[in-house]
């Protein structure tokens, strides 16, 4: 592939401003949190974290086996009973606290998370840990409403929530779990990704500095095989995923049979749909939004860029322009646009979708951009001349790529948007409001946005169609999913 110079922006150099690591202390040993307590696991297993930015080693952390998960069920059990009947205030107060101390810890926590996932400080900081507390107070404020939310007259709780998470958003991920669970009154079993589970252990430590009672969150640290334990716990009420459809497919096949409740947020192919009346500079800045925030590692990445016939040069050429200006490099440094992969085998198959990609004969672009030695790193990368029927039109690669294809009708946009698998989100761009309600009735997605792109708010339910998964997380409809499906109304 070869790099094209930038095409006449003027470039300047920032100072580097790194965030001081000591911020964030890794602690070199990590163990379970089991029952308000940290505890080693029965057989003494460990597993090694690394820094994507440098592929250096940054914890061992305690690894949960069978035993392990019964053990953390056995607790969020014994909880449940006290916390489910304490006084509902009682409980969103506890959600109030956390979330205060999220806030007090917000700088330590986006440091650890850059550090332990590779995405840049200034997104962590700006993005994830703002939301990560507005998940807590919202749901805070639900705890002792619910019986007037329309969820029936008297919602229940469903018992202990196994929940399983990815390693994009792991803190941010951890909030849309924990909080509509807790203030449901379930208790929990979390297992985060094997790759990112140093915030969530930080956050373990926050759970015991709010006194929250022990056993209402118990976190279990292990990859596949422990999500694995998890899921076909005889003891677990409800399974919330989170992460691919293959392994989502999987878990759906191990509760089908039983009472267990499932929610499932998969996968995405999201396309973001450009008109020719869009006003080009704020919608190259939500197509630079929709797929280089978080390295493309975002379910809901606006991946496939679908621009009208009529304006197609001049869009990919301002794109290409503004690429120019993206800096990748240090997490730490809060000038930094796009940070590490977050792994050796995710930037694998970034790079194995890249070269199909172009063995099928779509043009990749990218800018002139230097990478470090050390650590995963890919740069942005647009594809132009993509067909539907190529693989980076299809599939997820979850990474900094996108690609680009073209339309000349509103059906058209319509019928190439919805020709995927997914279905978790969508982008409209044109100045008339008339076609973006035309467009957002016809959209199969969970979610869409009109003139922007990659919008979080936990008042507003987040989850997909088709293979995107079922279930909503976020909003009145978030809540429903952590009540008794006979109190819902
Ligand atoms: P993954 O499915 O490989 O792993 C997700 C989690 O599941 C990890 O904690 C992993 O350890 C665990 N796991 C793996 N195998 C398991 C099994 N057999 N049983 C139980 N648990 C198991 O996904 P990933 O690579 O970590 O995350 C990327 C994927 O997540 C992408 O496809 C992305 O689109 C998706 N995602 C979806 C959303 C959403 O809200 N829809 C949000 C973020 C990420």
């Amino acid at each position: 592939m070869t790099a094209v110079p930038d095409q006449g922006t003027p470039t300047w150099a920032k100072a580097p401003s790194p965030k001081p690591r000591d911020l964030a202390p890794t602690h070199p040993t990590n163990g379970l949190f089991i029952g308000g307590e940290f505890v080693d696991p029965a057989d003494g297993g460990s597993f090694t974290t690394v820094e994507p930015a440098t592929g250096e080693r940054l914890a061992e952390v305690a690894l949960a086996t069978t035993p392990d998960v019964d053990r953390a069920v056995k607790a969020a059990r014994r909880a449940f009973r006290r916390w489910s009947s304490r006084p509902a205030a009682e409980r969103g107060r506890y959600l109030f606290r956390i979330a205060r101390i999220i806030q007090e810890r917000s700088r330590e926590l986006a440091v650890l998370e850059s550090i332990d996932n590779g995405k840049p400080i200034r997104e962590t900081r700006d993005v994830d840990l703002p939301l990560v507390a507005a998940h807590f107070f919202h749901h805070a404020g639900w705890a002792d409403k619910l019986a007037w939310a329309g969820l029936g007259p008297n919602p229940r709780p469903l018992g202990v929530a196994g929940q399983i998470i990815p390693w994009n958003f792991p803190l941010l991920m951890l909030s849309w779990k924990i909080a509509p669970a807790l203030a449901c009154g379930n208790t929990v079993v979390l297992k985060p990704a094997e790759t990112t589970p140093l915030t969530a252990l930080a956050f373990a430590e926050i759970c015991q500095q709010a006194d929250l009672p022990a056993g209402v969150v118990n976190i279990v640290t292990g990859a596949g095989d422990t999500g694995r334990a998890l899921v076909e716990h005889p003891g677990v009420d409800k399974i919330a995923f989170t992460g691919s459809t293959e392994v989502g497919k999987a878990i759906a096949r191990a509760v089908a049979g039983t009472a267990k409740k499932l929610t499932l947020e998969l996968g995405g192919k999201a396309a973001n749909v450009v008109f020719d009346d869009a006003p080009v500079d704020e919608a190259v800045e939500g197509i630079v939004n929709g797929i280089f925030f978080n390295q493309g590692h975002v379910c809901c990445a606006g991946s496939r860029l679908l621009v009208q016939e009529s304006v197609h040069d001049p869009v990919v050429a301002r794109l290409q322009r503004r690429l120019g200006t993206l800096r990748l490099g240090d997490p730490l440094d809060k000038n930094t646009d796009i940070g590490a992969v977050n792994s050796a085998e995710q930037l694998e198959r970034i790079t194995e979708l890249v070269a199909a990609g172009e063995a099928e004969g779509a043009v990749p672009w990218q800018p002139d951009c230097r990478l470090p030695e050390r650590g995963w790193w890919h740069a942005p990368t647009i594809f132009t001349g993509v067909a539907q029927s190529h693989r980076v039109a299809r599939e997820e690669i979850f990474g900094p790529v996108l690609s680009v294809l073209t339309f000349r009708t509103p059906d058209e946009a319509v019928a190439k948007a919805n020709n995927t698998t997914y279905g978790l989100s969508a982008g409209v761009w044109t100045e008339k409001g008339s076609r973006i309600l035309w467009m957002a009735e016809r959209l199969r997605a969970g979610v869409v946005w009109a003139n922007t792109f990659n919008r979080f708010d936990p008042a507003s339910p987040f989850g997909g169609y088709k293979e995107s998964g079922f279930g909503r997380e976020g909003g009145r409809q978030g809540l429903a999913s952590y009540l008794d499906a006979g109190a819902v109304g």
